[in-house]
Protein backbone atom coordinates (compact mmCIF):
# COMPACT_ATOMS: atom_id res chain seq x y z
CA UNK A 1 0.00 0.00 0.00
CA UNK A 2 1.22 3.97 -0.98
CA UNK A 3 0.20 6.34 1.51
CA UNK A 4 -0.27 10.38 0.12
CA UNK A 5 0.22 12.60 2.89
CA UNK A 6 -1.68 15.92 2.73
CA UNK A 7 -0.09 18.74 4.45
CA UNK A 8 -1.08 22.47 2.80
CA UNK A 9 -2.20 20.73 -0.87
CA UNK A 10 -5.70 20.39 -0.05
CA UNK A 11 -6.27 19.36 -3.99
CA UNK A 12 -6.58 16.22 -6.08
CA UNK A 13 -6.05 18.24 -9.43
CA UNK A 14 -2.83 19.52 -10.39
CA UNK A 15 -1.06 17.99 -7.29
CA UNK A 16 2.87 17.06 -8.50
CA UNK A 17 3.26 14.60 -5.72
CA UNK A 18 -0.37 13.15 -6.20
CA UNK A 19 -0.02 12.57 -9.54
CA UNK A 20 3.78 11.27 -9.25
CA UNK A 21 2.37 8.58 -6.83
CA UNK A 22 -0.39 7.73 -9.21
CA UNK A 23 2.80 6.79 -11.58
CA UNK A 24 3.33 3.84 -9.43
CA UNK A 25 0.50 2.06 -10.01
CA UNK A 26 -0.25 1.06 -6.15
CA UNK A 27 -3.39 1.08 -4.27
CA UNK A 28 -2.88 4.32 -2.80
CA UNK A 29 -4.46 5.67 0.43
CA UNK A 30 -4.54 9.30 1.12
CA UNK A 31 -4.43 10.82 4.47
CA UNK A 32 -4.60 14.08 6.35
CA UNK A 33 -3.07 14.38 10.22
CA UNK A 34 -3.55 17.01 12.03
CA UNK A 35 -0.38 17.20 13.57
CA UNK A 36 -0.18 18.04 17.04
CA UNK A 37 1.95 20.70 16.64
CA UNK A 38 -0.21 22.73 14.41
CA UNK A 39 -0.68 26.10 16.06
CA UNK A 40 -4.19 27.25 14.27
CA UNK A 41 -6.02 30.31 14.57
CA UNK A 42 -9.69 31.07 14.57
CA UNK A 43 -10.14 31.69 11.32
CA UNK A 44 -7.55 29.07 9.59
CA UNK A 45 -9.33 26.67 12.02
CA UNK A 46 -12.51 27.43 10.53
CA UNK A 47 -11.08 27.33 6.81
CA UNK A 48 -8.99 24.35 7.35
CA UNK A 49 -12.61 22.26 8.44
CA UNK A 50 -14.16 23.62 5.20
CA UNK A 51 -11.58 22.83 3.04
CA UNK A 52 -11.35 19.00 4.05
CA UNK A 53 -14.80 18.73 3.54
CA UNK A 54 -14.25 19.29 0.17
CA UNK A 55 -10.84 17.80 -0.42
CA UNK A 56 -13.17 14.55 1.20
CA UNK A 57 -16.03 14.93 -1.39
CA UNK A 58 -13.99 15.09 -4.38
CA UNK A 59 -12.34 12.14 -3.47
CA UNK A 60 -15.55 10.51 -2.56
CA UNK A 61 -16.55 11.17 -6.25
CA UNK A 62 -14.03 8.88 -7.62
CA UNK A 63 -15.02 6.26 -4.76
CA UNK A 64 -11.75 6.91 -2.82
CA UNK A 65 -12.12 7.35 1.07
CA UNK A 66 -9.64 10.20 2.63
CA UNK A 67 -8.67 9.39 5.93
CA UNK A 68 -8.25 11.62 8.67
CA UNK A 69 -5.72 11.00 12.16
CA UNK A 70 -4.99 13.33 14.68
CA UNK A 71 -1.34 13.07 16.37
CA UNK A 72 2.40 12.92 16.08
CA UNK A 73 2.47 12.29 12.01
CA UNK A 74 5.66 10.32 12.56
CA UNK A 75 3.83 7.42 14.84
CA UNK A 76 0.85 7.29 12.52
CA UNK A 77 2.65 6.81 9.45
CA UNK A 78 4.98 4.44 11.19
CA UNK A 79 1.81 2.26 12.71
CA UNK A 80 0.15 2.25 9.27
CA UNK A 81 3.55 1.11 7.66
CA UNK A 82 3.10 1.33 4.03
CA UNK A 83 5.48 0.74 1.53
CA UNK A 84 6.20 4.28 0.14
CA UNK A 85 4.69 8.11 1.62
CA UNK A 86 4.55 10.83 -0.86
CA UNK A 87 3.98 13.97 -0.52
CA UNK A 88 4.57 17.95 -1.76
CA UNK A 89 7.01 19.92 0.32
CA UNK A 90 6.25 22.10 3.09
CA UNK A 91 9.91 22.74 5.12
CA UNK A 92 7.81 21.78 8.02
CA UNK A 93 9.50 20.56 11.42
CA UNK A 94 6.74 17.56 11.22
CA UNK A 95 8.12 17.22 7.39
CA UNK A 96 11.88 16.77 8.86
CA UNK A 97 10.89 14.27 10.94
CA UNK A 98 9.05 12.56 9.45
CA UNK A 99 11.65 12.48 6.14
CA UNK A 100 14.07 11.15 8.53
CA UNK A 101 11.91 8.36 9.82
CA UNK A 102 11.10 7.30 6.90
CA UNK A 103 14.47 7.50 4.75
CA UNK A 104 14.13 5.91 0.84
CA UNK A 105 10.00 5.12 1.35
CA UNK A 106 9.80 8.66 1.68
CA UNK A 107 9.34 10.49 -1.74
CA UNK A 108 8.77 14.50 -1.48
CA UNK A 109 8.37 16.47 -4.19
CA UNK A 110 7.89 20.42 -4.83
CA UNK A 111 4.38 21.30 -5.98
CA UNK A 112 3.76 23.86 -3.45
CA UNK A 113 6.18 26.38 -4.36
CA UNK A 114 7.91 27.73 -7.34
CA UNK A 115 11.23 26.84 -6.82
CA UNK A 116 12.56 24.48 -3.94
CA UNK A 117 13.43 26.65 -1.31
CA UNK A 118 15.84 24.71 0.72
CA UNK A 119 17.86 24.73 -2.27
CA UNK A 120 17.64 28.23 -4.09
CA UNK A 121 20.50 30.34 -2.80
CA UNK A 122 22.27 33.29 -4.18
CA UNK A 123 25.73 33.02 -5.84
CA UNK A 124 27.70 32.80 -2.45
CA UNK A 125 25.53 30.25 -1.35
CA UNK A 126 23.79 31.68 1.06
CA UNK A 127 19.84 32.67 1.82
CA UNK A 128 18.71 35.88 -0.41
CA UNK A 129 18.21 38.76 2.14
CA UNK A 130 16.92 41.37 -0.98
CA UNK A 131 13.97 40.64 -2.72
CA UNK A 132 14.82 41.75 -5.92
CA UNK A 133 17.77 39.66 -6.74
CA UNK A 134 15.85 36.99 -4.97
CA UNK A 135 12.87 37.56 -7.78
CA UNK A 136 15.49 37.52 -10.79
CA UNK A 137 16.86 34.46 -9.92
CA UNK A 138 13.53 32.64 -9.53
CA UNK A 139 12.47 33.93 -13.29
CA UNK A 140 15.19 31.43 -14.12
CA UNK A 141 14.56 28.61 -12.01
CA UNK A 142 10.82 28.50 -11.92
CA UNK A 143 10.55 24.77 -11.64
CA UNK A 144 7.29 24.35 -14.24
CA UNK A 145 7.40 20.01 -13.72
CA UNK A 146 4.12 19.47 -15.49
CA UNK A 147 1.64 17.00 -13.84
CA UNK A 148 1.17 13.49 -15.00
CA UNK A 149 -2.78 12.39 -15.17
CA UNK A 150 -4.16 11.55 -11.78
CA UNK A 151 -5.84 8.24 -11.42
CA UNK A 152 -5.88 6.69 -7.77
CA UNK A 153 -6.45 3.06 -7.84
CA UNK A 154 -7.98 2.63 -4.54
CA UNK A 155 -6.30 1.21 -1.56
CA UNK A 156 -7.76 -1.13 1.70
CA UNK A 157 -9.93 0.81 4.16
CA UNK A 158 -7.69 2.00 7.20
CA UNK A 159 -9.57 3.42 10.74
CA UNK A 160 -9.93 7.15 9.91
CA UNK A 161 -11.21 9.38 12.66
CA UNK A 162 -13.78 11.70 11.44
CA UNK A 163 -13.01 15.37 10.34
CA UNK A 164 -15.70 16.69 13.50
CA UNK A 165 -13.31 14.87 15.65
CA UNK A 166 -10.73 17.39 15.14
CA UNK A 167 -12.40 20.55 16.44
CA UNK A 168 -11.80 22.75 13.83
CA UNK A 169 -14.68 24.90 14.05
CA UNK A 170 -14.41 27.62 16.03
CA UNK A 171 -17.39 28.86 19.03
CA UNK A 172 -16.89 32.66 18.02
CA UNK A 173 -20.13 34.32 16.38
CA UNK A 174 -18.11 36.47 14.09
CA UNK A 175 -16.85 33.25 12.69
CA UNK A 176 -19.63 32.53 11.43
CA UNK A 177 -19.86 35.74 8.93
CA UNK A 178 -16.79 34.48 6.74
CA UNK A 179 -19.45 31.92 5.24
CA UNK A 180 -20.80 34.73 3.42
CA UNK A 181 -17.15 36.03 1.77
CA UNK A 182 -15.60 32.61 1.22
CA UNK A 183 -15.62 29.16 -0.27
CA UNK A 184 -12.99 27.15 0.88
CA UNK A 185 -11.81 24.15 -1.09
CA UNK A 186 -10.87 23.47 -5.18
CA UNK A 187 -14.05 24.49 -6.12
CA UNK A 188 -14.29 28.22 -4.98
CA UNK A 189 -10.24 28.15 -5.31
CA UNK A 190 -11.01 27.73 -9.45
CA UNK A 191 -13.98 30.09 -9.17
CA UNK A 192 -11.89 32.81 -7.10
CA UNK A 193 -8.81 31.95 -10.11
CA UNK A 194 -11.53 32.62 -13.14
CA UNK A 195 -13.13 35.20 -11.87
CA UNK A 196 -9.64 37.38 -11.36
CA UNK A 197 -8.96 40.23 -13.85
CA UNK A 198 -5.42 40.32 -14.09
CA UNK A 199 -5.30 42.83 -17.12
CA UNK A 200 -6.03 45.68 -14.44
CA UNK A 201 -4.44 44.42 -11.19
CA UNK A 202 -1.65 46.83 -11.69
CA UNK A 203 -4.17 49.62 -11.56
CA UNK A 204 -6.20 48.70 -8.79
CA UNK A 205 -4.53 46.75 -6.59
CA UNK A 206 -3.35 49.87 -4.28
CA UNK A 207 -7.16 50.91 -3.80
CA UNK A 208 -8.58 48.67 -1.24
CA UNK A 209 -12.40 49.65 -2.70
CA UNK A 210 -11.56 48.43 -5.55
CA UNK A 211 -11.36 44.63 -4.74
CA UNK A 212 -8.78 44.14 -7.58
CA UNK A 213 -6.78 41.76 -6.28
CA UNK A 214 -6.71 38.00 -6.62
CA UNK A 215 -7.86 37.48 -2.88
CA UNK A 216 -6.05 33.59 -3.30
CA UNK A 217 -4.29 33.79 -0.57
CA UNK A 218 -6.07 31.65 1.64
CA UNK A 219 -6.24 29.31 -1.39
CA UNK A 220 -2.94 29.73 -1.72
CA UNK A 221 -2.27 28.76 1.63
CA UNK A 222 -4.26 25.99 1.86
CA UNK A 223 -3.01 24.39 -1.49
CA UNK A 224 -6.31 24.46 -3.17
CA UNK A 225 -4.60 25.96 -6.29
CA UNK A 226 -0.46 25.26 -6.77
CA UNK A 227 1.23 28.43 -7.70
CA UNK A 228 2.73 27.15 -10.44
CA UNK A 229 -0.99 26.84 -12.09
CA UNK A 230 -1.80 30.53 -11.09
CA UNK A 231 1.49 31.70 -12.82
CA UNK A 232 0.67 29.67 -15.89
CA UNK A 233 -2.46 31.66 -16.06
CA UNK A 234 -1.24 34.69 -16.01
CA UNK A 235 1.45 36.84 -17.68
CA UNK A 236 0.82 40.09 -15.19
CA UNK A 237 4.77 41.20 -14.08
CA UNK A 238 3.19 42.93 -11.24
CA UNK A 239 1.18 39.88 -10.01
CA UNK A 240 4.24 37.91 -10.68
CA UNK A 241 6.26 39.92 -8.14
CA UNK A 242 3.59 39.07 -5.58
CA UNK A 243 3.48 35.54 -6.15
CA UNK A 244 7.49 35.93 -5.79
CA UNK A 245 6.87 37.53 -2.11
CA UNK A 246 5.49 34.47 -1.32
CA UNK A 247 8.54 32.23 -1.96
CA UNK A 248 10.66 34.44 -0.23
CA UNK A 249 8.38 34.66 3.23
CA UNK A 250 8.37 31.07 2.94
CA UNK A 251 12.36 31.08 2.35
CA UNK A 252 12.35 33.69 5.19
CA UNK A 253 10.32 31.42 7.45
CA UNK A 254 12.60 28.21 6.30
CA UNK A 255 16.51 29.81 6.60
CA UNK A 256 15.12 32.10 9.92
CA UNK A 257 12.68 29.54 11.83
CA UNK A 258 13.08 32.11 15.10
CA UNK A 259 11.88 35.11 13.81
CA UNK A 260 8.25 34.07 14.05
CA UNK A 261 8.99 35.35 17.48
CA UNK A 262 12.33 37.21 17.33
CA UNK A 263 13.75 40.12 15.71
CA UNK A 264 15.74 39.47 12.67
CA UNK A 265 17.60 42.77 12.94
CA UNK A 266 18.79 42.10 16.80
CA UNK A 267 19.12 46.19 17.12
CA UNK A 268 15.20 46.35 17.71
CA UNK A 269 15.49 43.88 20.91
CA UNK A 270 16.46 47.03 22.78
CA UNK A 271 13.06 48.87 21.72
CA UNK A 272 10.98 49.59 24.57
CA UNK A 273 8.02 48.72 23.60
CA UNK A 274 5.10 49.77 25.56
CA UNK A 275 2.30 47.44 27.55
CA UNK A 276 -1.05 49.25 26.49
CA UNK A 277 -3.80 45.85 26.64
CA UNK A 278 -6.37 49.10 26.17
CA UNK A 279 -5.09 50.62 22.65
CA UNK A 280 -4.43 46.97 21.59
CA UNK A 281 -7.82 46.05 21.94
CA UNK A 282 -8.92 49.07 20.06
CA UNK A 283 -6.80 48.55 17.56
CA UNK A 284 -8.41 44.76 17.77
CA UNK A 285 -11.59 46.07 17.66
CA UNK A 286 -11.40 48.98 15.09
CA UNK A 287 -11.96 51.58 17.77
CA UNK A 288 -9.11 53.85 17.42
CA UNK A 289 -10.30 56.77 15.83
CA UNK A 290 -8.51 56.79 12.96
CA UNK A 291 -11.34 55.70 9.91
CA UNK A 292 -8.71 53.89 7.71
CA UNK A 293 -7.35 51.75 10.88
CA UNK A 294 -11.04 51.13 11.82
CA UNK A 295 -12.48 50.14 8.24
CA UNK A 296 -8.82 47.70 8.10
CA UNK A 297 -9.48 45.83 11.32
CA UNK A 298 -13.28 45.82 11.12
CA UNK A 299 -12.78 44.56 7.75
CA UNK A 300 -10.47 41.36 9.23
CA UNK A 301 -13.41 40.80 11.76
CA UNK A 302 -15.75 40.18 9.61
CA UNK A 303 -14.43 38.73 5.97
CA UNK A 304 -10.95 36.75 7.65
CA UNK A 305 -8.80 39.10 5.59
CA UNK A 306 -7.46 42.35 4.38
CA UNK A 307 -6.22 44.04 1.86
CA UNK A 308 -2.49 44.53 1.82
CA UNK A 309 -1.87 48.10 1.52
CA UNK A 310 -4.74 48.56 4.39
CA UNK A 311 -1.93 45.84 6.12
CA UNK A 312 0.54 47.50 6.53
CA UNK A 313 -1.06 50.67 7.25
CA UNK A 314 -2.68 49.03 10.62
CA UNK A 315 0.56 47.55 11.25
CA UNK A 316 2.43 50.59 10.89
CA UNK A 317 -0.56 52.46 13.62
CA UNK A 318 0.19 49.64 15.99
CA UNK A 319 4.25 49.51 15.89
CA UNK A 320 4.85 53.07 15.25
CA UNK A 321 1.89 55.34 16.62
CA UNK A 322 0.74 52.92 19.51
CA UNK A 323 4.25 51.52 19.89
CA UNK A 324 3.44 47.87 21.22
CA UNK A 325 5.54 45.03 19.73
CA UNK A 326 4.62 43.87 16.60
CA UNK A 327 4.54 40.39 17.54
CA UNK A 328 1.09 41.02 19.08
CA UNK A 329 -0.41 42.58 15.68
CA UNK A 330 1.11 39.31 14.34
CA UNK A 331 -0.97 37.48 16.52
CA UNK A 332 -3.83 38.93 15.87
CA UNK A 333 -3.60 38.52 12.52
CA UNK A 334 -2.69 34.60 12.99
CA UNK A 335 -5.89 34.19 14.79
CA UNK A 336 -8.07 36.28 12.28
CA UNK A 337 -6.53 35.40 8.87
CA UNK A 338 -7.78 32.93 7.09
CA UNK A 339 -4.72 33.02 5.11
CA UNK A 340 -2.48 32.96 7.91
CA UNK A 341 0.83 31.80 6.77
CA UNK A 342 3.47 31.36 9.18
CA UNK A 343 6.56 32.71 6.75
CA UNK A 344 3.94 35.76 4.93
CA UNK A 345 2.89 37.42 8.26
CA UNK A 346 5.86 37.37 9.93
CA UNK A 347 7.92 38.71 7.13
CA UNK A 348 4.75 41.28 6.69
CA UNK A 349 5.31 42.43 10.23
CA UNK A 350 9.31 42.19 10.91
CA UNK A 351 9.04 44.58 6.98
CA UNK A 352 6.79 46.90 8.74
CA UNK A 353 8.65 47.24 11.81
CA UNK A 354 11.85 47.22 9.93
CA UNK A 355 13.32 44.59 12.02
CA UNK A 356 13.00 42.10 8.60
CA UNK A 357 15.31 41.77 6.28
CA UNK A 358 14.80 44.16 3.05
CA UNK A 359 12.27 46.26 5.12
CA UNK A 360 11.07 49.32 5.48
CA UNK A 361 13.16 51.44 7.15
CA UNK A 362 11.67 52.38 10.75
CA UNK A 363 11.20 55.90 9.95
CA UNK A 364 8.66 55.22 6.97
CA UNK A 365 5.46 55.90 9.12
CA UNK A 366 2.35 55.61 7.48
CA UNK A 367 0.49 58.57 8.03
CA UNK A 368 -2.97 56.71 8.70
CA UNK A 369 -5.22 60.26 7.17
CA UNK A 370 -3.04 60.39 4.14
CA UNK A 371 -3.00 57.04 3.20
CA UNK A 372 -6.73 56.84 3.37
CA UNK A 373 -6.61 60.38 1.17
CA UNK A 374 -4.43 58.33 -1.60
CA UNK A 375 -5.85 55.36 -1.61
CA UNK A 376 -9.41 55.63 -0.70
CA UNK A 377 -10.38 59.07 -1.77
CA UNK A 378 -14.15 59.08 -1.67
CA UNK A 379 -13.96 57.37 1.54
CA UNK A 380 -15.69 54.08 0.04
CA UNK A 381 -13.94 51.39 1.89
CA UNK A 382 -14.14 53.33 5.10
CA UNK A 383 -17.94 53.83 4.62
CA UNK A 384 -17.98 49.77 3.96
CA UNK A 385 -17.21 49.00 7.43
CA UNK A 386 -17.68 51.93 9.08
CA UNK A 387 -20.99 52.65 8.15
CA UNK A 388 -21.58 55.25 11.06
CA UNK A 389 -19.28 57.38 9.29
CA UNK A 390 -21.44 57.04 6.11
CA UNK A 391 -22.66 60.84 5.81
CA UNK A 392 -19.69 62.16 6.42
CA UNK A 393 -17.74 64.14 3.43
CA UNK A 394 -15.10 62.59 1.26
CA UNK A 395 -13.04 66.26 3.02
CA UNK A 396 -13.43 64.67 6.48
CA UNK A 397 -13.80 60.80 6.15
CA UNK A 398 -10.32 60.54 6.93
CA UNK A 399 -10.11 62.64 10.02
CA UNK A 400 -13.67 63.28 11.69
CA UNK A 401 -12.21 64.89 14.09
CA UNK A 402 -11.16 68.11 12.39
CA UNK A 403 -14.60 68.49 10.56
CA UNK A 404 -16.51 71.29 11.50
CA UNK A 405 -19.20 70.83 14.42
CA UNK A 406 -22.28 71.43 11.40
CA UNK A 407 -20.59 68.67 9.41
CA UNK A 408 -21.08 66.03 12.01
CA UNK A 409 -24.08 67.11 13.05
CA UNK A 410 -25.56 66.58 9.48
CA UNK A 411 -23.81 63.01 9.25
CA UNK A 412 -25.62 62.14 12.54
CA UNK A 413 -22.14 61.71 13.93
CA UNK A 414 -21.30 62.44 17.68
CA UNK A 415 -17.43 62.07 18.37
CA UNK A 416 -16.62 59.68 21.58
CA UNK A 417 -20.15 58.52 21.43
CA UNK A 418 -21.24 57.31 17.56
CA UNK A 419 -17.53 56.81 16.27
CA UNK A 420 -14.35 57.66 19.15
CA UNK A 421 -11.94 60.60 19.36
CA UNK A 422 -8.80 59.64 17.96
CA UNK A 423 -6.62 57.06 20.90
CA UNK A 424 -3.53 58.66 19.97
CA UNK A 425 -2.15 61.77 17.98
CA UNK A 426 -0.52 60.86 15.02
CA UNK A 427 2.55 63.86 15.15
CA UNK A 428 3.45 63.72 18.37
CA UNK A 429 3.62 60.20 17.86
CA UNK A 430 5.62 59.86 15.15
CA UNK A 431 8.08 62.43 16.70
CA UNK A 432 8.09 59.73 19.69
CA UNK A 433 8.66 56.82 17.90
CA UNK A 434 11.77 58.67 15.96
CA UNK A 435 13.12 59.77 18.67
CA UNK A 436 12.96 56.42 20.52
CA UNK A 437 14.93 54.45 17.15
CA UNK A 438 17.54 57.56 17.00
CA UNK A 439 18.73 55.96 20.45
CA UNK A 440 18.94 52.18 19.35
C1 LIG B 1 1.57 42.85 8.24
C2 LIG B 1 1.29 41.89 7.09
C3 LIG B 1 0.89 40.59 7.35
C4 LIG B 1 0.62 39.71 6.28
N1 LIG B 1 0.22 38.42 6.58
C5 LIG B 1 0.00 37.56 5.57
C6 LIG B 1 -0.39 36.23 5.85
O1 LIG B 1 -0.49 35.79 6.99
N2 LIG B 1 -0.66 35.40 4.77
C7 LIG B 1 -0.52 35.84 3.49
O2 LIG B 1 -0.76 35.04 2.56
N3 LIG B 1 -0.11 37.08 3.21
C8 LIG B 1 0.14 37.97 4.21
N4 LIG B 1 0.53 39.24 3.90
C9 LIG B 1 0.79 39.59 2.50
C10 LIG B 1 -0.38 40.18 1.71
O3 LIG B 1 -1.01 41.20 2.41
C11 LIG B 1 -1.42 39.13 1.31
O4 LIG B 1 -0.79 38.01 0.74
C12 LIG B 1 -2.41 39.69 0.28
O5 LIG B 1 -3.04 40.83 0.79
C13 LIG B 1 -3.41 38.63 -0.08
O6 LIG B 1 -4.39 39.13 -0.95
P1 LIG B 1 -4.52 38.60 -2.45
O7 LIG B 1 -4.54 37.14 -2.46
O8 LIG B 1 -5.66 39.32 -3.06
O9 LIG B 1 -3.13 39.12 -3.04
P2 LIG B 1 -2.66 39.37 -4.53
O10 LIG B 1 -2.20 40.79 -4.58
O11 LIG B 1 -3.64 38.95 -5.50
O12 LIG B 1 -1.33 38.49 -4.65
C14 LIG B 1 -1.34 37.12 -5.10
C15 LIG B 1 -0.69 36.24 -4.07
O13 LIG B 1 0.67 36.61 -3.86
C16 LIG B 1 1.02 36.42 -2.49
N5 LIG B 1 1.38 37.71 -1.90
C17 LIG B 1 0.88 38.93 -2.24
N6 LIG B 1 1.48 39.91 -1.52
C18 LIG B 1 2.36 39.29 -0.69
C19 LIG B 1 3.29 39.75 0.30
N7 LIG B 1 3.44 41.05 0.56
N8 LIG B 1 4.03 38.83 0.96
C20 LIG B 1 3.91 37.51 0.68
N9 LIG B 1 3.05 37.00 -0.26
C21 LIG B 1 2.29 37.89 -0.92
C22 LIG B 1 -0.21 35.84 -1.80
O14 LIG B 1 -0.09 34.43 -1.79
C23 LIG B 1 -1.33 36.30 -2.71
O15 LIG B 1 -2.48 35.49 -2.66
C24 LIG B 1 0.80 40.15 4.96
C25 LIG B 1 1.21 41.47 4.72
C26 LIG B 1 1.45 42.33 5.76
C27 LIG B 1 1.89 43.73 5.46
Amino acid sequence: MLVFWHQEDLRIKENLALSKACLENSNLVPIYILSDKLNLGESSGWWLHRSLESLQNDYAKQGVKLIFRKGNPVKILQEINPEKVFWNKTYSEDEKLVSQELGKKGKAFNGNHLVDIPNFYNKSGKPFMVFTPFYKALLKEIDFAEEQKISIKKGEDIPSDSLKSFGLLPKKKWIKSLEDFWNPGRKGAIERLESFKDETYGLKRDFPAERGTSLLSPHLHFGEVSPIEVWRGTTNEAFQRQLAWREFGTAFITHFPETPNENWQKKFDKFPWEENPTNLKKWQQGQTGYPIIDAGMRQLRKEGWMHNRIRMVVASFLIKDLLIHWKEGADWFWDTLVDADLGNNTLGWQWVAGSGPDAAPFFRIFNPILQGEKFDPEGVYVKTYCPELKNLSPKWIHKPWMAPKESLLESGIMLGETYPYPIVDHKKMREKALAIFKKL
